[in-house]
Protein backbone atom coordinates (compact mmCIF):
# COMPACT_ATOMS: atom_id res chain seq x y z
CA UNK A 1 0.00 0.00 0.00
CA UNK A 2 1.22 3.48 -0.66
CA UNK A 3 -0.67 5.53 1.10
CA UNK A 4 0.59 7.91 4.10
CA UNK A 5 -0.71 6.55 7.39
CA UNK A 6 -0.65 8.98 10.74
CA UNK A 7 1.15 8.07 13.86
CA UNK A 8 -1.76 6.58 15.60
CA UNK A 9 -2.30 4.30 12.88
CA UNK A 10 1.03 3.07 12.72
CA UNK A 11 0.95 2.47 16.58
CA UNK A 12 -1.98 0.45 15.90
CA UNK A 13 -1.06 -1.46 13.05
CA UNK A 14 2.28 -2.15 15.35
CA UNK A 15 0.16 -3.46 18.33
CA UNK A 16 -0.99 -6.57 16.44
CA UNK A 17 2.45 -7.93 16.55
CA UNK A 18 2.26 -10.38 18.97
CA UNK A 19 5.95 -11.45 18.51
CA UNK A 20 5.22 -15.11 17.27
CA UNK A 21 7.96 -15.30 15.45
CA UNK A 22 6.62 -16.37 12.21
CA UNK A 23 7.70 -14.34 9.83
CA UNK A 24 11.53 -15.79 10.58
CA UNK A 25 10.48 -18.87 8.32
CA UNK A 26 9.19 -16.85 5.29
CA UNK A 27 11.28 -13.88 5.39
CA UNK A 28 14.29 -13.38 3.07
CA UNK A 29 16.52 -10.96 5.05
CA UNK A 30 16.46 -12.76 7.83
CA UNK A 31 16.83 -16.36 6.71
CA UNK A 32 19.94 -14.54 4.79
CA UNK A 33 21.75 -12.78 7.86
CA UNK A 34 20.27 -14.54 10.41
CA UNK A 35 19.38 -11.15 12.09
CA UNK A 36 16.33 -10.89 13.97
CA UNK A 37 16.32 -6.69 13.50
CA UNK A 38 16.21 -7.86 9.57
CA UNK A 39 12.66 -9.90 10.16
CA UNK A 40 9.59 -8.59 10.27
CA UNK A 41 9.13 -8.66 13.90
CA UNK A 42 12.71 -6.66 14.68
CA UNK A 43 11.64 -4.09 12.30
CA UNK A 44 8.54 -3.59 13.87
CA UNK A 45 10.30 -3.72 17.32
CA UNK A 46 12.64 -1.02 16.68
CA UNK A 47 9.53 1.07 14.84
CA UNK A 48 8.02 0.98 17.79
CA UNK A 49 11.12 2.36 19.89
CA UNK A 50 10.72 5.18 17.59
CA UNK A 51 6.93 5.88 18.12
CA UNK A 52 7.28 5.81 21.71
CA UNK A 53 10.04 7.91 22.09
CA UNK A 54 12.52 5.75 23.08
CA UNK A 55 15.02 6.92 19.85
CA UNK A 56 14.19 9.53 16.79
CA UNK A 57 14.95 8.86 13.43
CA UNK A 58 18.61 9.16 12.30
CA UNK A 59 19.87 9.03 15.69
CA UNK A 60 20.95 4.93 15.31
CA UNK A 61 22.12 4.92 12.18
CA UNK A 62 21.59 1.17 12.76
CA UNK A 63 18.18 1.23 12.82
CA UNK A 64 17.58 3.15 10.36
CA UNK A 65 19.35 0.39 8.06
CA UNK A 66 17.29 -2.34 9.55
CA UNK A 67 14.40 -0.67 8.30
CA UNK A 68 15.87 0.12 4.90
CA UNK A 69 17.54 -3.48 4.23
CA UNK A 70 13.21 -4.85 3.99
CA UNK A 71 12.43 -5.71 0.64
CA UNK A 72 8.99 -5.08 1.05
CA UNK A 73 8.09 -8.32 -0.53
CA UNK A 74 5.22 -8.94 1.66
CA UNK A 75 6.30 -12.60 2.48
CA UNK A 76 6.17 -11.91 6.18
CA UNK A 77 2.37 -10.34 5.46
CA UNK A 78 1.15 -13.56 3.77
CA UNK A 79 1.97 -15.72 7.15
CA UNK A 80 1.64 -13.95 9.77
CA UNK A 81 -1.51 -15.19 11.73
CA UNK A 82 -2.17 -11.56 13.36
CA UNK A 83 -1.87 -10.27 9.49
CA UNK A 84 0.00 -7.11 10.85
CA UNK A 85 0.90 -5.33 7.86
CA UNK A 86 4.78 -4.95 8.22
CA UNK A 87 5.44 -3.22 4.26
CA UNK A 88 2.82 -1.18 5.68
CA UNK A 89 4.67 -0.12 9.17
CA UNK A 90 8.27 -0.62 7.30
CA UNK A 91 6.97 2.45 4.36
CA UNK A 92 5.97 4.85 6.87
CA UNK A 93 9.18 4.54 8.64
CA UNK A 94 10.75 4.80 5.79
CA UNK A 95 8.64 8.23 4.98
CA UNK A 96 9.38 9.36 8.94
CA UNK A 97 13.32 8.58 7.95
CA UNK A 98 13.06 10.59 4.52
CA UNK A 99 11.05 13.03 6.39
CA UNK A 100 13.80 13.75 9.03
CA UNK A 101 17.06 12.97 7.11
CA UNK A 102 16.35 13.73 3.53
CA UNK A 103 16.98 11.34 1.02
CA UNK A 104 20.22 9.54 0.46
CA UNK A 105 22.75 11.28 -2.48
CA UNK A 106 21.84 7.71 -4.32
CA UNK A 107 18.06 8.02 -3.87
CA UNK A 108 17.85 12.03 -4.55
CA UNK A 109 20.22 11.63 -7.36
CA UNK A 110 18.80 8.57 -9.32
CA UNK A 111 14.65 9.00 -8.31
CA UNK A 112 13.90 12.95 -8.11
CA UNK A 113 17.29 13.40 -10.50
CA UNK A 114 16.36 10.61 -13.04
CA UNK A 115 13.28 8.95 -12.87
CA UNK A 116 10.99 12.03 -12.32
CA UNK A 117 11.96 13.32 -15.64
CA UNK A 118 11.04 10.79 -18.17
CA UNK A 119 13.64 12.39 -20.71
CA UNK A 120 16.68 11.90 -18.66
CA UNK A 121 16.03 8.97 -17.88
CA UNK A 122 16.04 8.21 -22.04
CA UNK A 123 18.87 10.21 -22.16
CA UNK A 124 20.55 7.94 -19.26
CA UNK A 125 19.65 5.29 -22.02
CA UNK A 126 21.64 6.38 -24.61
CA UNK A 127 24.72 7.57 -22.42
CA UNK A 128 24.34 3.82 -20.86
CA UNK A 129 24.27 2.12 -24.76
CA UNK A 130 27.17 4.47 -25.98
CA UNK A 131 28.91 3.24 -22.96
CA UNK A 132 28.44 -0.37 -23.40
CA UNK A 133 28.98 -0.10 -26.89
CA UNK A 134 31.95 2.12 -27.22
CA UNK A 135 35.19 1.14 -25.77
CA UNK A 136 35.08 2.87 -23.04
CA UNK A 137 33.48 0.01 -20.50
CA UNK A 138 36.50 -1.80 -21.51
CA UNK A 139 38.55 0.71 -20.29
CA UNK A 140 36.76 1.86 -17.29
CA UNK A 141 36.67 -2.08 -16.18
CA UNK A 142 40.29 -2.73 -17.00
CA UNK A 143 41.36 0.42 -15.26
CA UNK A 144 39.28 -0.93 -11.23
CA UNK A 145 37.54 2.52 -11.31
CA UNK A 146 34.16 1.04 -10.81
CA UNK A 147 35.69 -0.70 -7.50
CA UNK A 148 35.89 3.02 -6.27
CA UNK A 149 32.60 3.98 -7.27
CA UNK A 150 30.53 1.87 -4.60
CA UNK A 151 26.95 1.90 -6.41
CA UNK A 152 27.86 2.73 -10.23
CA UNK A 153 29.81 -0.42 -9.58
CA UNK A 154 27.69 -2.83 -8.71
CA UNK A 155 24.89 -1.69 -11.35
CA UNK A 156 27.47 -1.79 -13.82
CA UNK A 157 26.64 -5.90 -13.54
CA UNK A 158 23.61 -5.54 -13.23
CA UNK A 159 21.94 -3.13 -15.74
CA UNK A 160 21.33 -5.09 -18.93
CA UNK A 161 22.46 -3.88 -22.61
CA UNK A 162 20.59 -1.09 -23.52
CA UNK A 163 18.71 -1.45 -27.01
CA UNK A 164 19.32 0.68 -29.74
CA UNK A 165 15.70 2.35 -29.83
CA UNK A 166 13.53 2.65 -26.55
CA UNK A 167 9.61 1.43 -26.97
CA UNK A 168 8.33 4.87 -27.31
CA UNK A 169 10.64 5.36 -30.29
CA UNK A 170 9.62 2.13 -31.90
CA UNK A 171 6.00 2.94 -31.50
CA UNK A 172 4.89 4.20 -34.95
CA UNK A 173 6.54 0.67 -36.51
CA UNK A 174 4.82 -1.40 -33.61
CA UNK A 175 1.16 0.78 -33.26
CA UNK A 176 -1.29 -1.48 -35.84
CA UNK A 177 -4.97 0.37 -36.74
CA UNK A 178 -7.07 -3.05 -35.70
CA UNK A 179 -9.95 -3.76 -37.60
CA UNK A 180 -13.16 -4.52 -35.93
CA UNK A 181 -12.04 -3.83 -32.66
CA UNK A 182 -13.47 -5.49 -29.81
CA UNK A 183 -11.72 -3.16 -26.97
CA UNK A 184 -10.04 -0.15 -26.65
CA UNK A 185 -6.89 -0.21 -24.09
CA UNK A 186 -4.30 2.13 -23.34
CA UNK A 187 -1.11 0.47 -22.46
CA UNK A 188 1.53 2.03 -19.50
CA UNK A 189 5.10 1.36 -20.63
CA UNK A 190 7.36 1.53 -16.96
CA UNK A 191 10.36 3.62 -17.30
CA UNK A 192 12.35 -0.10 -17.09
CA UNK A 193 9.96 -1.42 -19.90
CA UNK A 194 10.91 2.05 -22.25
CA UNK A 195 13.74 2.33 -21.51
CA UNK A 196 15.54 -1.28 -21.27
CA UNK A 197 12.98 -4.03 -22.32
CA UNK A 198 11.60 -2.38 -25.62
CA UNK A 199 11.18 -6.66 -26.57
CA UNK A 200 8.28 -6.98 -23.65
CA UNK A 201 6.62 -3.87 -24.72
CA UNK A 202 6.67 -4.74 -28.43
CA UNK A 203 4.97 -8.11 -27.10
CA UNK A 204 2.60 -6.64 -25.18
CA UNK A 205 1.10 -4.28 -27.67
CA UNK A 206 1.53 -7.15 -30.96
CA UNK A 207 -0.50 -9.71 -28.34
CA UNK A 208 -3.06 -6.45 -27.21
CA UNK A 209 -3.22 -5.75 -30.95
CA UNK A 210 -3.91 -9.94 -32.11
CA UNK A 211 -6.62 -10.02 -29.35
CA UNK A 212 -8.88 -6.83 -31.65
CA UNK A 213 -7.55 -4.53 -28.82
CA UNK A 214 -6.87 -1.06 -30.38
CA UNK A 215 -4.25 -0.07 -28.37
CA UNK A 216 -3.07 3.56 -27.66
CA UNK A 217 -0.15 4.90 -25.78
CA UNK A 218 -0.23 8.35 -23.98
CA UNK A 219 3.12 9.81 -22.71
CA UNK A 220 3.55 8.97 -19.12
CA UNK A 221 5.91 9.64 -16.06
CA UNK A 222 7.23 6.79 -13.93
CA UNK A 223 4.43 5.29 -11.67
CA UNK A 224 6.58 6.35 -8.49
CA UNK A 225 7.27 2.99 -7.14
CA UNK A 226 10.95 3.72 -6.77
CA UNK A 227 9.68 6.78 -4.61
CA UNK A 228 7.34 4.70 -2.67
CA UNK A 229 10.38 2.55 -1.78
CA UNK A 230 12.48 5.72 -0.57
CA UNK A 231 9.41 7.13 1.50
CA UNK A 232 9.06 9.78 -0.69
CA UNK A 233 5.33 10.12 -0.70
CA UNK A 234 5.01 13.76 -1.97
CA UNK A 235 6.95 12.66 -4.65
CA UNK A 236 4.28 9.55 -5.70
CA UNK A 237 1.64 11.74 -5.17
CA UNK A 238 2.97 14.33 -7.70
CA UNK A 239 3.76 11.60 -10.37
CA UNK A 240 0.18 9.82 -10.19
CA UNK A 241 -1.66 13.04 -10.33
CA UNK A 242 0.39 13.17 -13.87
CA UNK A 243 -0.10 10.25 -14.64
CA UNK A 244 -4.34 10.31 -13.93
CA UNK A 245 -3.99 13.97 -16.17
CA UNK A 246 -1.97 12.23 -19.17
CA UNK A 247 -4.07 9.10 -19.01
CA UNK A 248 -7.42 10.00 -18.08
CA UNK A 249 -7.96 11.78 -21.46
CA UNK A 250 -8.31 8.56 -23.24
CA UNK A 251 -11.55 6.99 -23.44
CA UNK A 252 -10.50 3.40 -23.29
CA UNK A 253 -12.03 0.15 -20.75
CA UNK A 254 -8.66 -0.30 -19.46
CA UNK A 255 -4.98 0.57 -18.42
CA UNK A 256 -2.27 -2.42 -19.39
CA UNK A 257 0.63 -2.50 -17.67
CA UNK A 258 3.23 -5.83 -18.32
CA UNK A 259 5.26 -4.59 -14.64
CA UNK A 260 4.17 -6.03 -11.71
CA UNK A 261 5.67 -3.26 -10.06
CA UNK A 262 3.94 -0.34 -11.71
CA UNK A 263 1.17 -2.20 -11.66
CA UNK A 264 0.94 -2.45 -7.98
CA UNK A 265 1.07 1.30 -7.64
CA UNK A 266 -0.59 2.25 -10.26
CA UNK A 267 -3.68 0.43 -8.39
CA UNK A 268 -3.06 2.43 -5.56
CA UNK A 269 -3.55 6.12 -6.66
CA UNK A 270 -7.30 5.56 -5.49
CA UNK A 271 -6.09 5.36 -2.25
CA UNK A 272 -3.07 7.62 -2.46
CA UNK A 273 -4.95 10.44 -3.64
CA UNK A 274 -8.17 9.70 -1.73
CA UNK A 275 -7.75 12.58 0.63
CA UNK A 276 -6.88 15.13 -2.28
CA UNK A 277 -10.66 16.78 -3.51
CA UNK A 278 -9.76 17.18 -6.74
CA UNK A 279 -8.21 13.66 -7.77
CA UNK A 280 -10.32 11.76 -5.13
CA UNK A 281 -12.86 10.51 -7.92
CA UNK A 282 -10.87 10.61 -10.71
CA UNK A 283 -7.65 8.38 -9.29
CA UNK A 284 -10.43 5.97 -8.36
CA UNK A 285 -11.58 5.24 -11.80
CA UNK A 286 -7.88 5.37 -13.02
CA UNK A 287 -7.10 2.43 -10.53
CA UNK A 288 -10.18 0.28 -11.10
CA UNK A 289 -9.01 0.35 -14.90
CA UNK A 290 -5.86 -0.71 -14.50
CA UNK A 291 -4.80 -4.30 -15.41
CA UNK A 292 -2.20 -6.17 -15.69
CA UNK A 293 -1.30 -7.85 -18.90
CA UNK A 294 -1.51 -11.43 -17.80
CA UNK A 295 -5.05 -10.63 -15.95
CA UNK A 296 -6.47 -8.83 -18.73
CA UNK A 297 -5.71 -11.65 -21.23
CA UNK A 298 -7.47 -14.14 -19.21
CA UNK A 299 -10.35 -12.03 -18.43
CA UNK A 300 -11.15 -11.26 -22.06
CA UNK A 301 -10.45 -14.89 -23.05
CA UNK A 302 -7.32 -14.32 -25.19
CA UNK A 303 -7.11 -15.92 -28.51
CA UNK A 304 -6.05 -19.70 -28.49
CA UNK A 305 -5.09 -19.71 -32.23
CA UNK A 306 -1.44 -20.50 -31.11
CA UNK A 307 1.38 -22.44 -32.52
CA UNK A 308 3.86 -24.90 -30.75
CA UNK A 309 6.95 -24.13 -28.56
CA UNK A 310 8.79 -26.75 -27.42
CA UNK A 311 10.27 -25.44 -23.97
CA UNK A 312 10.55 -25.85 -20.47
CA UNK A 313 10.11 -23.01 -18.27
CA UNK A 314 9.55 -22.56 -15.20
CA UNK A 315 7.72 -19.21 -13.62
CA UNK A 316 9.21 -16.63 -11.12
CA UNK A 317 6.63 -14.89 -9.43
CA UNK A 318 7.09 -11.19 -8.75
CA UNK A 319 6.46 -9.95 -4.64
CA UNK A 320 4.41 -7.14 -6.55
CA UNK A 321 2.46 -9.52 -8.71
CA UNK A 322 1.80 -12.24 -6.58
CA UNK A 323 1.49 -11.44 -3.09
CA UNK A 324 0.57 -7.53 -4.18
CA UNK A 325 -1.53 -8.29 -6.77
CA UNK A 326 -2.87 -12.00 -5.92
CA UNK A 327 -2.24 -12.63 -9.39
CA UNK A 328 -0.62 -16.28 -9.29
CA UNK A 329 -3.04 -18.42 -11.93
CA UNK A 330 -3.12 -16.54 -15.06
CA UNK A 331 0.32 -16.22 -16.22
CA UNK A 332 0.39 -20.31 -15.69
CA UNK A 333 -2.44 -20.38 -17.69
CA UNK A 334 -0.76 -18.55 -20.25
CA UNK A 335 1.91 -20.23 -20.26
CA UNK A 336 0.34 -24.21 -19.82
CA UNK A 337 -2.00 -22.91 -22.88
CA UNK A 338 1.17 -22.75 -25.26
CA UNK A 339 1.40 -26.33 -27.39
CA UNK A 340 4.36 -28.26 -26.03
CA UNK A 341 5.49 -25.93 -23.57
CA UNK A 342 5.71 -27.98 -20.36
CA UNK A 343 6.02 -25.07 -17.40
CA UNK A 344 7.92 -27.18 -14.60
CA UNK A 345 7.44 -24.89 -11.43
CA UNK A 346 10.01 -24.78 -9.23
CA UNK A 347 10.31 -24.54 -5.29
CA UNK A 348 9.85 -21.32 -3.47
CA UNK A 349 8.59 -19.97 -6.61
CA UNK A 350 7.54 -16.97 -5.15
CA UNK A 351 10.84 -16.28 -3.42
CA UNK A 352 11.93 -12.78 -3.61
CA UNK A 353 14.77 -13.05 -6.25
CA UNK A 354 16.58 -9.60 -4.25
CA UNK A 355 16.00 -7.26 -7.12
CA UNK A 356 13.14 -5.36 -5.35
CA UNK A 357 14.06 -1.99 -7.54
CA UNK A 358 17.70 -0.70 -6.91
CA UNK A 359 18.25 -3.33 -3.95
CA UNK A 360 20.36 -5.47 -5.99
CA UNK A 361 22.37 -2.16 -5.51
CA UNK A 362 21.88 -0.37 -2.50
CA UNK A 363 22.19 -3.64 -0.74
CA UNK A 364 24.66 -5.91 -2.93
CA UNK A 365 25.44 -8.51 -0.61
CA UNK A 366 22.02 -9.51 0.95
CA UNK A 367 20.49 -9.44 -2.91
CA UNK A 368 22.74 -11.61 -3.96
CA UNK A 369 22.51 -14.15 -1.53
CA UNK A 370 18.73 -13.94 -1.85
CA UNK A 371 19.30 -14.47 -5.82
CA UNK A 372 21.71 -17.45 -5.05
CA UNK A 373 18.34 -19.32 -3.34
CA UNK A 374 16.21 -18.42 -6.32
CA UNK A 375 19.11 -19.28 -8.83
CA UNK A 376 19.54 -22.54 -7.06
CA UNK A 377 15.84 -23.43 -7.01
CA UNK A 378 15.52 -22.63 -11.06
CA UNK A 379 18.70 -24.54 -11.77
CA UNK A 380 17.14 -27.81 -10.31
CA UNK A 381 13.90 -27.67 -12.51
CA UNK A 382 15.96 -28.42 -15.33
CA UNK A 383 14.62 -25.69 -17.42
CA UNK A 384 15.95 -23.58 -20.39
CA UNK A 385 13.84 -20.34 -20.15
CA UNK A 386 12.69 -18.44 -17.01
CA UNK A 387 9.29 -16.29 -17.09
CA UNK A 388 8.74 -13.78 -14.88
CA UNK A 389 6.29 -10.72 -15.32
CA UNK A 390 8.11 -7.64 -14.04
CA UNK A 391 11.27 -6.07 -15.55
CA UNK A 392 12.73 -5.57 -12.15
CA UNK A 393 12.85 -9.02 -11.44
CA UNK A 394 14.19 -9.82 -15.50
CA UNK A 395 16.74 -7.22 -14.64
CA UNK A 396 17.84 -9.68 -11.34
CA UNK A 397 17.41 -12.75 -13.21
CA UNK A 398 19.40 -12.08 -16.23
CA UNK A 399 22.20 -11.05 -13.82
CA UNK A 400 21.57 -14.65 -11.68
CA UNK A 401 22.08 -16.24 -14.70
CA UNK A 402 25.45 -14.62 -16.43
CA UNK A 403 25.97 -15.20 -12.19
CA UNK A 404 25.60 -18.68 -12.15
CA UNK A 405 27.20 -19.25 -15.85
CA UNK A 406 23.65 -20.97 -16.93
CA UNK A 407 22.53 -21.48 -20.71
CA UNK A 408 18.91 -20.06 -20.03
CA UNK A 409 16.89 -16.96 -21.15
CA UNK A 410 14.59 -14.81 -18.55
CA UNK A 411 11.33 -13.90 -20.64
CA UNK A 412 7.92 -12.59 -19.91
CA UNK A 413 5.29 -15.03 -20.43
CA UNK A 414 3.82 -12.39 -22.92
CA UNK A 415 6.96 -13.07 -25.18
CA UNK A 416 6.21 -16.55 -25.18
CA UNK A 417 2.84 -15.85 -26.10
CA UNK A 418 3.70 -13.60 -28.91
CA UNK A 419 5.97 -16.04 -29.91
CA UNK A 420 3.28 -18.75 -30.33
CA UNK A 421 0.86 -16.39 -32.32
CA UNK A 422 3.59 -16.33 -34.76
CA UNK A 423 4.08 -19.78 -35.03
CA UNK A 424 0.63 -20.40 -35.70
CA UNK A 425 0.84 -18.04 -38.36
CA UNK A 426 4.12 -19.86 -39.76
CA UNK A 427 2.39 -22.98 -39.85
CA UNK A 428 -0.10 -21.68 -41.78
CA UNK A 429 1.91 -20.06 -44.15
CA UNK A 430 3.95 -23.56 -44.17
CA UNK A 431 7.21 -22.28 -43.00
CA UNK A 432 7.31 -24.54 -39.64
CA UNK A 433 8.35 -24.10 -35.98
CA UNK A 434 9.54 -20.21 -34.89
CA UNK A 435 12.96 -20.79 -33.98
CA UNK A 436 14.49 -20.37 -30.13
CA UNK A 437 16.35 -18.59 -29.35
CA UNK A 438 15.91 -15.14 -31.35
CA UNK A 439 18.89 -13.46 -30.67
CA UNK A 440 17.45 -10.52 -29.05
CA UNK A 441 19.95 -8.08 -27.30
CA UNK A 442 19.14 -8.83 -23.74
CA UNK A 443 18.22 -12.67 -24.56
CA UNK A 444 14.79 -11.74 -22.96
CA UNK A 445 12.88 -13.26 -26.00
CA UNK A 446 12.57 -16.56 -27.63
S1 LIG B 1 4.43 -13.38 12.26
FE1 LIG B 1 3.29 -11.45 12.54
S2 LIG B 1 2.66 -11.43 14.69
FE2 LIG B 1 4.24 -13.00 14.49
S3 LIG B 1 6.16 -11.90 15.00
FE3 LIG B 1 5.95 -11.81 12.78
S4 LIG B 1 4.89 -9.87 12.38
FE4 LIG B 1 4.62 -10.34 14.58
S1 LIG C 1 8.48 -7.45 3.71
FE1 LIG C 1 9.85 -9.17 3.15
S2 LIG C 1 11.92 -8.49 3.73
FE2 LIG C 1 10.45 -7.10 4.76
S3 LIG C 1 10.16 -8.02 6.79
FE3 LIG C 1 8.53 -8.85 5.48
S4 LIG C 1 9.35 -10.78 4.66
FE4 LIG C 1 11.07 -9.62 5.49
Amino acid sequence: MVQEIGRSELQQKILRCNRCGFCQDVCPTYKVTGDEFNVARGRIRLTRLVVEGKYHWGEEAEITQHIESCLLCKACVATCPSRVATDEIVAQARAEITAAKGLTPFKRLVYRGVFSHNRRLVRVGRLLRYYQKSGIRWVVKKSGALKLMRNLGKAEDIIPQVPAANLREQLPQILKPVANPAHKVAYYPGCAINVFYSDIGKATIQVLQKNLCQVVVPHTVCCGGPHHSAGDHEEVKRLARENIDFLGRYEVEAIITDCATCGSILKEYGRLLQDDPGYREKALEFSAKVKDINEYLVEIGYSRELGPLPVVVSYHDPCHLGRGQKIIGPPREILKSIPQLELREMQEADWCCGGAGSYGITHPEISRKILDRKMKNFQATGASVLATSCPACTMQLQYGIKRYGLQAQVVHPVQLLARAYQAAEKKEEGEGNVPLPSGSENKTAV
